[in-house]
């Protein structure tokens, strides 16, 4: 038997209406704050992510899925969104338009090489919202209170959004060398990835994942210290517009972000829901206003986030207490030819006005198809017989209540509709 490569999994039944329905809220609620369905390809050339997310990244150095293809080109499977994004901004030349900022959002798999476990995957889909062209701290509330919004309409209450800033290129440079500085004398007693990130990425440090909790990066200098004072002001709007929209937020120094184009804010979803562990953060994103102007296209400001859909799929099953099973509104039970051509008419009827109806396929007897209507839970059944037939009549039988009503055959839709 051929199985699944490591790292992937099959979404199928009660996930798939998790899956789905995910994705159907995410578009309506980023349509109603204007954002347009952009869809950029899963493959990208490899040098989009060297230069976008940064060779020093997790990310890129040890995560991507590379690969050469037929022509010899160097080719990467995305392992996020954004680049992507920003690279058909720039192709399609969307600065140009008379409409901006160009406010984006997309839905799609990802793929990182990491070690799978617990709502950690090698293929996984993140859902994402990207708005460039603003510098306005207006433009990182909305995104944060978008996200936000987001986890509150799936139900998900229990949401803090951690942020941070990371100031402008001035105050990242001053809080780089003071950190490299107070680390120095304790570089030796931290992880080996640490060590390699002390000399390439010494911010990284401060979001380690073995780290952490040990005293030396809880010691370190905030680098809200080191703000001058436009991005103090800066972020001081951010922390003033989340607090006139009810965003619950928590000032989180440690955050930083795996990626390198980050500048100003940065912020975290994190939802209070037991037995999450590390799949807790369920959305990230930050400012990035260098990104556009590194990959050649015109210096754009830009802000997004993005959300791990299979996290929220593993929180939605931990959360929802009905039954989300396939249930049917109506079941249409025949058992000779006649009765079945008269059924399969009628489902596709009803099915035309929005009724989700079934019939039974496998040649199943009375019994059967009785015990069938009742695993999908249809809430009618139609009983069709032969002499009913000749007589131009149908029976309809409440499933609850069990009582059966007999129906005019050019009546049967309006009944059930109107007893639906
Ligand atoms: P983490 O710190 O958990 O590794 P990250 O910083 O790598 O996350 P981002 O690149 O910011 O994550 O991706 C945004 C969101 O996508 C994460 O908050 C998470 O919900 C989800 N995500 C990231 N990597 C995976 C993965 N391998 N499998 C499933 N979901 C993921
Ligand atoms: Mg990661």
């Amino acid at each position: 038997m051929i199985t699944r490569p490591k790292g992937t999994y099959d979404i199928y039944g009660k996930e798939a209406k998790y899956y789905n329905y995910i994705n159907a809220v995410f578009q309506r609620v980023a349509e109603l704050y204007n954002y347009e369905y952009i869809r950029t390809p899963i493959f990208e050339d490899s040098s989009l992510f060297h230069r976008s997310v940064g060779e020093t990244t997790d990310i890129v150095s040890k995560e991507t899925y590379d690969f050469k293809d037929r022509g010899d080109r160097d080719i990467t499977l995305r392992p996020e969104g954004t680049a992507g994004v920003v690279r058909s901004y720039i192709e399609n030349k969307m600065y140009g338009d008379v409409n901006q900022p160009k406010k984006f959002y997309y839905s799609g798999t990802m793929y990182r090489y990491e070690r799978p476990q617990a709502g950690r995957y090698r293929e996984f889909s993140q859902i994402g919202v990207e708005a460039i062209g603003s510098d306005s701290p207006l433009m990182d509330a909305e995104v944060i209170s978008l996200a936000y919004r987001l986890l509150e309409e799936m139900g998900i209450d229990n949401v803090t959004v951690k942020i941070n800033s990371l100031g402008d290129n001035e105050s990242r440079n001053n809080y780089r060398e003071a950190l490299i500085k107070y680390l120095e004398p304790h570089i030796d007693n931290l992880c080996s990835d640490c060590k390699n990130r002390y000399k390439s990425n010494p911010l990284r440090i401060l979001d380690c994942k073995v780290d952490k909790d040990s005293e030396i990066l809880k010691n370190a200098p905030s680098i809200l210290d080191y703000l001058n004072k436009e991005s103090k002001e800066r972020f001081d709007k951010v922390i003033e517009y989340l607090t006139q929209l009810d965003v619950d937020y928590e000032i989180a120094p440690n955050i930083v972000r795996g990626l390198d184009y980050y500048n100003h804010t940065v912020f975290e979803l994190v939802a209070d829901i037991e037995d999450l562990g590390n799949a807790s953060t369920v959305a990230a994103g930050g400012r990035y206003n260098n990104l556009v102007g590194n990959l050649e296209g015109p210096e754009t400001p830009c802000v997004g986030f993005a959300s791990g859909v299979d996290r929220l799929m593993i929180i939605l099953d931990k959360i929802t207490k009905e039954n989300i099973d396939n249930k049917v509104d109506v079941y249409v039970m025949a058992i000779n030819e006649e009765e079945r051509i008269t059924a399969l008419k009628l489902v596709q009827d009803l099915r035309w006005c929005e009724i989700k109806c079934e019939m039974d396929t496998l040649d199943r007897g009375m019994k059967a198809q009785f015990k069938q209507a009742d695993r999908l839970g249809a809430r009618l059944l139609v009983l069709l017989n032969s002499e009913d037939l000749q007589k131009g009549i149908m029976t309809v039988k409440d499933n609850l209540t069990h009582e059966e009503v007999k129906v005019d055959e050019n009546e049967i839709i309006d009944y059930i509709v109107s007893n639906m």
